[in-house]
């Protein structure tokens, strides 16, 4: 698999139009991939063991998507080869009235994951330049009048970029998914949801009324993601309309992601080897 086709570092114009939704790659079905990703699932596992070890880095994948990419599946997914100690998930919904009266970036902030662990966030603070720019909810916002001018958004754009700049620079490095889901398929899991009883949870008439700002949104995506890509904290742009191919794509990026980190366990010293063997004495005579 080529994972520079999906990968933006911010040289390359974002058309998302350009984008097929549908693509396979060479596999018809999710037969054809599932040895890669059991492959994949091992050596992440293997890499989590040795990052979380380390301790040296943090790993922050945040997901983006309109409704019904298959974002939670996604994320259920890379998680099934994690050990659950070193990973959190956090869902970014509605902001709260204690949210609200702070900065954006303030609820993701508390949750950054610590060196050696992944943070997997089910939506992020890019909700700030996307579902508040298609409503222009930061007029909304009780702030000063110069926090909600005209340029609110583009000033946002600059300020998650420099923000995970900082946080790259302090060890912990931010990975982006975009699922890229086409209008028609949207239409056929909101379907779904509605028929199968066990999914009617999932469904809101609120899904409904922001379908009608698809086209805003994927405008509001083409930027957000072509302003805030970069070499070190990318964008992947993930054709979602076969989720089995979406997943299949996302582990080898974490795998590729986690390759590059190149975590080791800690080297022991000569002194921590002599207390080792001094244990294993102690033991051996059952002291
Ligand atoms: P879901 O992920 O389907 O449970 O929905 C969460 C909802 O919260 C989505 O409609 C998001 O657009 C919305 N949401 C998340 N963050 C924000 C935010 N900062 N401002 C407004 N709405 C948000
Ligand atoms: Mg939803």
């Amino acid at each position: 698999m080529n994972l520079n086709r999906y990968k933006f570092n911010g040289k390359q114009k974002v058309e998302l139009t350009a984008f097929d939704t549908k693509y396979t790659d060479c596999f018809t079905t999710s037969d054809d991939v599932k040895s890669i990703v059991e492959e994949n699932v091992k050596e992440i596992s293997e890499l989590q063991s040795k990052l979380y070890a380390e301790g040296k880095t943090g790993l922050l994948l945040i997901f983006q998507a309109m409704d019904a990419a298959g974002k939670d599946s996604a994320i259920k997914h890379v998680m099934s080869g994690i050990n659950p100690q070193g990973v959190n998930v956090h869902s970014f919904k509605q902001p709260s009235s204690e949210e609200l009266a702070h900065d954006y970036l303030w609820r993701a902030v508390k949750v950054l994951p610590e060196r050696g662990k992944i943070a997997i966030f089910n939506r992020s603070y890019y909700e700030d330049v996307l579902v508040v720019k298609v409503h222009k909810l930061y007029e909304k916002l009780n702030v000063p009048p110069r926090c909600k001018t005209a340029d609110t958004i583009k000033k946002r754009y600059e300020q998650i970029k420099n923000f995970e700049d900082y946080l790259w620079e302090n060890g912990i490095i931010t990975i982006k998914f975009f699922l890229h889901l086409s209008k028609e398929t949207q239409r056929k899991r909101f379907l779904r949801r509605i028929d199968n009883k066990d999914k009617n949870w999932k469904f809101s008439d609120a899904d409904i009324r922001e379908r009608k700002f698809w086209d805003d949104y994927q405008e509001a995506y083409q930027s957000a993601i072509g302003a805030t890509a970069t070499e070190k904290n990318p964008w992947y742009i993930i054709p979602a309309d076969k989720k089995w191919f979406s997943r299949a794509i996302i582990s080898n990026i974490l795998l590729q992601t986690m390759r590059e980190i190149d975590p080791q366990y800690p080297v022991i010293t000569p002194e921590q080897e002599a207390v080792l063997e001094e244990s294993r004495r102690k033991l051996t005579k059952q002291e």
